[in-house]
């Protein structure tokens, strides 16, 4: 308690990140895991409002784990037991920034974690790279799990080839996704425009270019034997022979290369290729209005060639970005806001009560479990800082006052109850199709939805 109410925490984006924060300020009795020891982290009665831009929570749960990866969606169900907890409350389509600033949240709370992820793409920077036909693997990826801010895009299925640029994992689901059979993606909750265009797909083959040799591969060994369990499908490596690389001292990446020269041994026949293209990186991209052609640079040891390979679809997965938030510090070239042991920092200086968590603090890596014990180390933070009197706690406004300023300046915001509501109608209208789940892609559809329920 803090003079005698609880120190109230808003932490912005319902993602991964942010809703470990939540559970480890929401404390469950036991304590926190800490080096295989159950510690107390939290030491005095916490409140916590979770605000996300969207009206929908779970972030990268929701619009960026590939929807036939159930085994990840399942995280959802922590965070919703996180969300019961007495202390927690949901306020979504408010948009940091935007809707309040940094500087008034602050004045609002005791202290403000961000944990807003990485809502931008790193860019190829070459010619061509706006042509109709490429995108980012982050668009494409958001489109097909219906992410509202990308649900009216129309990629384009119909030519032959695919590129895809970058050879990580966002690049294995974006391959799986483009040559699983419908039926099997029928039984996920792909966004149903998804379904219908890649029903209606002619893609035969998709390159996967990487700009070194397999041994910087960066995908990870799961994520790449998935591709065997496609059917009708060969998988190919061109421009780096497996068998004469030397052998890593990397044991990942020697797992790796085996892994996937077992796939090309096993995987010879099929309609469909997938084609691993090591030591070869894009230069430019080729055509009128659409991309037709790529062209690229091929290494070889010593020597370098240029070649063109035709296409219809290219896409970057070259990684994320964080994206700057309006009254924030940010640090453009590594799109993060800079920190130092959690805390915002500004030209050096911290900003008392204001903190960063995941992505938006470490950059797009590392799999869902790392932001475990990196809201674990904001927490900590917070609750050190708590300690030592170092939360500015004049002016924090009360559990109802904080919401009434909210609503002053977003007159729909959406509780977790109706979440709850929107949850169960896209189940309904999911099964009466066989389906898990119907998303509803579009924001303002959402809202009309909440507000005739
Ligand atoms: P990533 O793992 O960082 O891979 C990016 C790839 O793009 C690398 O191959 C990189 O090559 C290449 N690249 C970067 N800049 C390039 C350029 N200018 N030209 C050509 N190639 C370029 O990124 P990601 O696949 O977007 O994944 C982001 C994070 O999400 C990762 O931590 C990933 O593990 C995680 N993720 C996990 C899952 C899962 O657990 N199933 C699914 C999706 C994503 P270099 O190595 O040469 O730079």
């Amino acid at each position: 308690m803090i003079n005698d109410r609880p120190l109230r925490v808003a932490i912005i984006g319902s993602g991964p990140a942010g809703m470990y924060a939540a559970g480890h300020l929401l404390e469950s009795p036991g304590g926190t895991l800490i080096d295989g020891e159950l510690k107390q982290i939290v030491h005095s009665k916490v409140a916590v409002d979770v605000l996300d831009r969207l009206a929908t929570p779970w972030g990268l749960i929701r619009s960026g784990v590939a929807p036939d990866h159930p085994d990840k969606k399942r995280m959802a169900m922590i965070y919703d037991s996180i969300a019961r907890r007495d202390g927690f409350r949901f306020i979504g389509n408010v948009q940091v920034g935007k809707d309040i600033s940094p500087a008034e949240l602050s004045q609002w709370y005791d202290a403000v974690i961000y944990a807003v992820g990485a809502d931008d793409e790193r860019r190829l920077g070459i010619p061509g790279e706006d042509l109709l036909g490429s995108n980012s693997a982050r668009a494409f990826v958001s489109w097909y799990n219906g992410h509202p801010d990308f649900s009216n895009l129309q990629f384009d299925l119909s030519a032959e080839r695919a590129v895809l640029v970058g050879n990580g994992n966002v690049a294995m689901d974006v391959a799986r996704i483009l040559f699983s059979p419908i039926s099997a993606l029928h039984i996920t909750d792909i966004a149903s425009h998804a379904l219908d265009a890649l029903s209606k797909s002619q893609i035969k083959e998709i390159v996967i270019l990487g700009r070194r040799g397999p041994e910087h591969a960066a995908f990870n060994y799961p994520e790449l034997m998935e591709l065997a369990d496609l059917p009708d499908t060969a998988i190919i490596v061109e421009g780096a022979d497996l068998n004469a690389l030397p052998r890593s001292q990397n044991h990942e990446a020697q797992l790796k290369i085996a892994a996937l020269a077992k796939l090309c041994k096993e995987k010879i026949q099929g309609n469909r290729r997938i084609v691993f293209r090591f030591n070869a990186a894009p230069t430019a991209l080729i055509g009128e209005e659409r991309v037709a052609k790529v062209s690229l640079i091929n290494k070889q040891g010593e020597f370098e060639t240029e070649s063109e390979l035709s296409a219809g679809l290219v896409l970057a997965a070259i990684g994320y970005r964080g994206l700057a938030i309006d009254g924030l510090p940010f640090d453009h070239e590594r799109g993060v806001i800079p920190s130092c042991e959690s805390r915002v920092v500004d030209h050096g200086v911290v900003l008392p009560g204001s903190y960063v968590t995941g992505w938006i603090k470490r950059g797009p890596k590392g799999i869902i479990g790392s932001n475990k014990k990196c809201a674990r180390d904001a927490v900590i933070a917070v609750m050190d800082d708590a300690t030592s009197g170092l939360l500015p706690l004049e002016g924090t406004l009360c559990k109802d006052q904080a919401l009434q300023r909210i609503k002053e300046r977003v007159a729909t915001t959406v509780a977790f109850s109706d979440w709850h509501k929107i949850d169960m109608r896209e189940q309904q209208d999911g099964k009466a199709l066989g389906r898990p789940r119907l998303k509803i892609t579009v924001s303002s559809a959402i809202l009309n939805m909440l507000k005739s329920a």
